[in-house]
């Protein structure tokens, strides 16, 4: 079922689907590669092709050996695509998934890969806006790095901007998963770079623990619990690293540390968790007390967000935010 996409390339297999579109792996002039085709509504929203476009040169000249490198934008008819540079491999979320809790120095190596690749984008005045376990490709065919973990690469850079610009947020309530959501863009000021620290140290937090510092539950009690609730201890971590994740998490943006110092921090660390074995800690009850407290309850279908329903395991994670999607349901498939 092979199909063209613009003049110079060929989708082939569908890889996998994400909240924007379906990722196909295709042929071009130069190779193999992924080339992501944006949902149809996307693709036919005249601004948002425009913005697309406008990206172009920023992310186009994102080279770094931690960031899935974008090769070409097409503008084909109705199709808009995102040509991107091949990782044969799985993407984090599924590893996540296999094994529940990684160990702390593979968790460590992990996070520092994905801060380098941040601190390139930052570098180059490129926010992501929206670091999570799926937006991590772990390239197999790399060198195995500390804690028998290979290369994390961050994909995506740019589609978040696109799909959550406030008039489609209102318009068909597309946002982000709220569990890795800044608090500052909670309350509504412009994402800066900090939010991807935020995010960064959440996915960190996630890969030791199994759960997100504030995930579980209901959309709603997410987004508050990044506002007013401090991160609960996870037992059995080095001080060191605990200290990092805090101040990572903390709520003020100005008190992250930089993408670029936390790579070499986490870098740091990686001897003192060397041989930890993952670590044994409880999922904490997110349909607990705090849940009578659902600042949504009652208010019907006015509200702004809109839920799948509720995964029932785990309590805590990810919930998918996109009306009708089934975030990378088909992972599997991947090369
Ligand atoms: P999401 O919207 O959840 O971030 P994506 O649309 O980016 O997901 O990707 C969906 C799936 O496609 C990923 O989980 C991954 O398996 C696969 N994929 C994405 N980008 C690439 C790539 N550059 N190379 C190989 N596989 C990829």
């Amino acid at each position: 079922m092979a199909r063209k996409i613009g003049s110079r390339y060929t989708a082939h297999q569908i890889l996998g689907r994400g909240s924007a579109g379906t990722v196909w792996l295709g042929e071009g002039p130069e190779g193999p590669v992924a080339i992501k085709l944006l949902r149809e509504d996307l693709a036919s929203d005249q601004e948002l092709v425009g913005r697309f476009v406008q990206e172009r040169t920023a992310l186009l000249s994102l080279d770094h050996p931690r960031v899935v490198g974008v090769v070409d934008l097409v503008v084909d008819g109705t199709d808009l695509a995102l040509v991107m540079e091949l990782v044969r491999g799985t993407d984090l979320r599924t590893r996540l998934e296999r094994e529940r809790r990684l160990a702390p120095e593979a968790a460590v190596a992990i996070a520092a890969d994905i801060a380098d690749g941040l601190a390139a984008a930052h570098a180059a005045g490129i926010v992501h806006r929206d670091v999570k376990p799926e937006n991590v490709l772990l390239d197999m065919r790399g060198p195995l790095g500390p804690g028998g973990s290979h290369p994390a690469l961050l994909t995506d850079f740019g589609v978040a901007k696109l799909v959550d610009s406030p008039r489609r947020t209102r318009a068909t309530k597309v946002i982000g998963t709220p569990d890795y959501l800044a608090p500052e863009i909670i309350e509504g000021l412009p994402p800066r770079a900090a939010v991807d620290i935020y995010a960064l140290a959440t996915v960190l937090y996630e890969l030791l623990a199994g759960f997100t510092p504030f995930g579980g539950g209901h959309p709603g009690a997410v987004l508050r619990r990044h506002v007013t609730e401090r991160v609960v201890p996870l037992p059995g971590i080095p001080d060191e690293l605990w200290q990092l994740i805090v101040q990572c998490l903390a709520k003020a943006p100005a008190s992250r540390l930089r993408a670029s110092e936390l790579a070499a921090r986490l870098r740091d660390l990686l001897p003192l968790v060397a041989g930890m074995a993952p670590l044994d800690v409880d999922e904490p009850d997110a349909e607990g007390a705090d849940e009578v407290n659902d600042p949504y309850e009652g208010e019907g279908d006015d509200r702004e967000l809109s839920a799948e329903p509720r995964p029932t395991a785990p309590r805590r994670g990810a919930v998918a935010l996109v009306p009708g999607s089934s975030p990378d349901s088909n992972r599997d498939t991947h090369t």
